[in-house]
């Protein structure tokens, strides 16, 4: 391990850009020992690390800015954004630092990040430092998120300290190392564009286009058609979030990625009851990013990013693809609704039966995830399996309807049961990251034992497996949780 990190490919193609993009800054270590809370070893195959816990103290020293990787040459991006639906005009990473990029033996670059590695000069008022807590939720959903087959970025590794931080209470301060293609958002062609420096907005578009779209750079327009391809993966990504239940929390257009990846995973939360209007952030009062509200933000933030991007198009042009957006997010998201129903296609019908279901599930106060796992495992032809499902829905006369339509749409399948139920279990995940399993994950963290991060990556990792000495993690929520909150606080 010690010699792959030494030998890493290791470039910044970053600060080839113009210095109007960002500001050299190094990470500040910890003033305590850094200590290695977790090293995600499938992460680290990205990069081709093979971790080895003899050198978990070097790794440590690596990956809180102790130890400097060669060839690499550390600075914060500089970004705007629209947060909760108003201009901020200048954000930028304020306790994040990119290192550079990695390239891996197979020829991908992933940028490596630093997250709450100290003062930058984007901080604002803030302490540069992330705590315990947060960086172990968004460790572990980053990765959850993965096993759930959602673009994300990807979490590396931890490193915890006993610096002290203040926040509500006094917490300690830990560093997460992420990974991810590109950390460019869409604040960050924002900046350029209420600053008037619309040269800068065409070069980091070219730095998109090249690194990361190679495909358009040849087309007529490949900034319209750079607009066209963050607006269908943007689409496609919140219509993944909204099926599996997932909320982001803070949609800010700073928190948006030119990848439509998830991107700063703060107050999020995987709904558990099944609430269309769930507001996961306890800090967002009007709930603007409710759960149902998240499709039109997506289109509100991609507007931020098209307004940006004007100086490259014409105005109706631009128009014309965010007129595009709502009828993806509707395409991807009935086909992943009708095949958590079993079906490889959407029709009117199976829209009419999820509608239903959802009806049922929230007058019933069912569970998202364990109602459409239940589904799974009923058949056709008997009755025998149905009952985990009905009870999740109380038994009402409703749902024993309800499944008697679903059974007779099924007949129209082509697929045999079996391999019906097989294709709903690899789509239904049995696990999620609910919330009090993170934080089981942090007050076992808290008092040093690390052990429940491996175990929830494990489950998390591949979510639709059994992992039959978990089950006690599909249950609802346990009474001490019910009161657990998650603000912007981090
Ligand atoms: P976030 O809500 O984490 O996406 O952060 C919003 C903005 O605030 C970003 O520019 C962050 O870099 C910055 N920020 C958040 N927390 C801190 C902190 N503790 N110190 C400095 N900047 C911060
Ligand atoms: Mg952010």
């Amino acid at each position: 391990m010690k010699d792959s990190l030494e030998t890493l490919n290791f470039s910044n193609s970053f600060a080839e850009l113009p210095d109007s993009f960002y500001s050299l800054v190094s990470p500040t270590p910890f003033d305590t020992n850094a200590q290695l809370i977790h090293f995600n070893t499938a992460a680290g195959k990205l990069i081709d690390l093979d971790y080895d816990n003899q050198h978990a103290q070097f790794i440590a020293d690596i990956f809180s800015g102790k130890s400097t990787l060669k060839k690499s040459k550390p600075l914060a991006m500089l970004y705007a954004g629209h947060q909760f639906g108003h201009y901020v005009p200048q954000l930028g990473d304020g306790r994040a630092i990119l290192l550079g990029e990695a390239t891996s033996s197979k020829g991908d670059r992933w940028e490596i990040q630093l997250k709450g590695s100290g003062v930058t000069p984007y901080s604002r008022n803030g302490d540069g430092r992330a705590v315990l807590r947060s960086s172990i939720r968004e460790y572990l959903c980053s990765e959850a998120m993965f096993g759930l087959g959602i673009p994300t970025t990807r979490a590396l590794c931890l490193v915890g300290s006993k610096d002290e931080v203040y926040r509500e209470q006094v917490e300690t301060a830990t560093m997460l190392t992420r990974l991810a293609q590109s950390h460019v958002r869409f604040g960050s062609f924002e900046i350029f564009y209420y600053r008037n420096q619309h040269d800068d907005i065409r070069i980091l578009a070219d730095y998109i286009i090249e690194h990361h779209y190679p495909d358009l750079a040849t087309l007529d327009n490949p900034y319209l058609a750079l607009l066209v391809a963050v607006t269908q993966r943007t689409a496609r990504l919140i219509a993944q979030w909204q099926a599996v239940g997932f909320s982001h929390g803070v949609m800010n257009s700073d928190n948006m990625s030119i990848l439509g990846l998830t991107l700063d995973y703060g107050p999020f939360g995987f709904m558990e009851t099944y609430n269309p209007d769930y507001i996961c952030n306890h800090s967002d009062h009007a709930g603007r990013y409710a759960f149902n509200k998240q499709p039109e933000i997506g289109l509100f933030n991609l507007s931020c990013l098209a307004q940006a991007l004007l100086p490259l198009m014409e105005v109706e042009a631009a128009k014309a693809v965010l007129a595009t957006y709502q009828s993806q997010f509707l395409s991807h998201y009935h086909f992943l609704m009708a095949n958590k129903l079993g079906f490889s296609e959407t029709s009117d019908e199976i829209q009419v039966l999820q509608n239903q279901l959802m009806v049922m599930m929230q007058n019933n106060q069912a569970d998202y995830t364990n109602t459409f796992r239940a589904l799974c495992r009923v058949s056709q032809n008997t009755t025998s399996n149905e009952k985990s499902f009905l009870s999740l829905l109380n038994n009402s006369d409703e749902a024993a309807k309800w499944i008697q339509s679903y059974k007779k749409l099924l007949g129209n399948n082509t697929q045999s049961d079996t391999e019906r139920q097989d294709f709903m279990l690899g789509i239904n995940p049995k696990y999620i990251l609910r919330n009090y399993m993170a934080q089981v994950a942090i007050d076992k963290a808290t008092n040093d034992d690390f052990s429940e991060i491996d175990d929830l990556i494990k489950i998390l990792h591949n979510p639709f497996a059994e992992h039959a000495s978990h089950n006690h993690y599909t249950g609802p929520a346990p009474a001490w949780a019910d009161n657990l909150q998650v603000s912007c606080s981090s």
